[in-house]
């Protein structure tokens, strides 16, 4: 293994999870492998691969163990993979995933509908899930992350009370995730909460406060990432080609495009260690794997600037 380069700021690519369960059809397992594999080659240091629900539930995730087996295999990769429930994470475990992602919502009624339990019995399930990592005789056992969903705002409840999500992160802390961030998942979100927000997090569980998913829905997320930067987050979910489209909002992109991410962060001075153009080069994948279907992305439309320089080049950082 080769030792990678510093960072500043982390990239954790949802799309072959997050993107990829949001599209009805289903990517082939082989495709998914070879996208994974450009991903990584690119730069991507962190990827979620997968998510372990029922196949009856999401048939596009079917093949999630076989996804993390193939995944694990890259070198300094960071194997994610979202878990529902202790199920979920028992599959992910014995396919060697390195993190497992939980969601926990912070609305009631998102909550309900998305998983069958409240806020309260979702956060029990980050206890059990703790424990059956705490259990394993493999050290260290894979580390457990929980992303706070609608925490800025949830399209069945309208606003979320921004106390009611830091004692969450509070509570999710003591049951045992070593880190809690907080999901955009709908757009809602403008950069002043989302500074407010993070800056509370960080001032309640400090250094384990984890990553921000934000998304594109209504325009707001790469000023969004601004404003998180502001408040010292220093890890971003985002989606190749931005895939993963909201269902409420036809036309507009789901997650931030992660090549849109790339550039706003190396063009500010922020190391990613990304190469931007192989990254680009990873979106026809894409285009194989499901064909006609929209991605979106205005850096790789309009292409680099002349006389581009990715902040590491540049020598100094902010
Ligand atoms: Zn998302």
């Amino acid at each position: 293994m080769t030792e990678s380069a510093p960072i500043d700021v982390l990239v954790s690519e949802v799309g072959p999870r997050d993107g990829l369960q949001s599209i009805k059809r289903a990517m082939p397992t082989a495709v998914k492998h070879r996208w994974i594999a450009a991903l990584a080659a690119a730069g991507l240091r962190e990827i979620e691969v997968g998510s372990f629900v029922s196949p009856k539930l999401l048939p596009q995730m079917a093949d999630a163990g076989e996804v993390v087996r193939e995944a694990i295999r890259i070198p300094n990769l960071t194997v994610l993979a979202l878990v529902p429930n202790l199920k979920g994470a028992e599959g992910a475990i014995e396919a060697g995933a390195h993190k497992l992602t939980m969601p926990v919502s912070a609305s009631r009624a998102h909550s309900l509908a998305n998983i069958r339990k409240t806020p309260e019995e979702a956060i029990e399930e980050v206890r059990n899930v703790r424990a059956l990592c705490d259990g394993l005789a493999r050290a260290p056992g894979p580390t457990v992350e929980v992303g706070i969903s609608t925490a800025f705002g949830c399209s069945m409840e309208g606003a979320v009370s921004e106390d009611w999500v830091i004692r969450m992160a509070a509570m999710l802390v003591e049951a045992g995730a070593d880190s809690v961030g907080l999901s955009d998942s709908v757009g809602y979100a403008n950069p002043v909460q989302v500074k407010r927000m993070f800056t509370r997090l960080r001032g309640e569980i400090g250094d384990k406060a984890g990553a921000a998913h934000l998304h594109n829905t209504r325009g707001q997320g790469l000023a969004n990432v601004v404003a998180a930067l502001e408040a010292g987050v220093t890890t971003f979910d985002a989606s190749q080609g931005g895939i993963g489209g909201c269902p409420y909002a036809p036309g507009a992109t789901g997650n931030i495009v992660t090549e849109d991410l790339v550039f706003l962060l190396e063009s500010m001075g922020l190391r990613t260690g990304i190469d931007l153009e192989k990254l680009i080069a990873a979106r026809g994948i894409i285009a194989e794997g499901l064909p006609g279907e929209q991605i979106y992305g205005s850096v790789p439309e309009a292409g680099l600037p002349k006389g581009f320089v990715y902040a590491a080049a540049k020598g100094t950082t902010p």
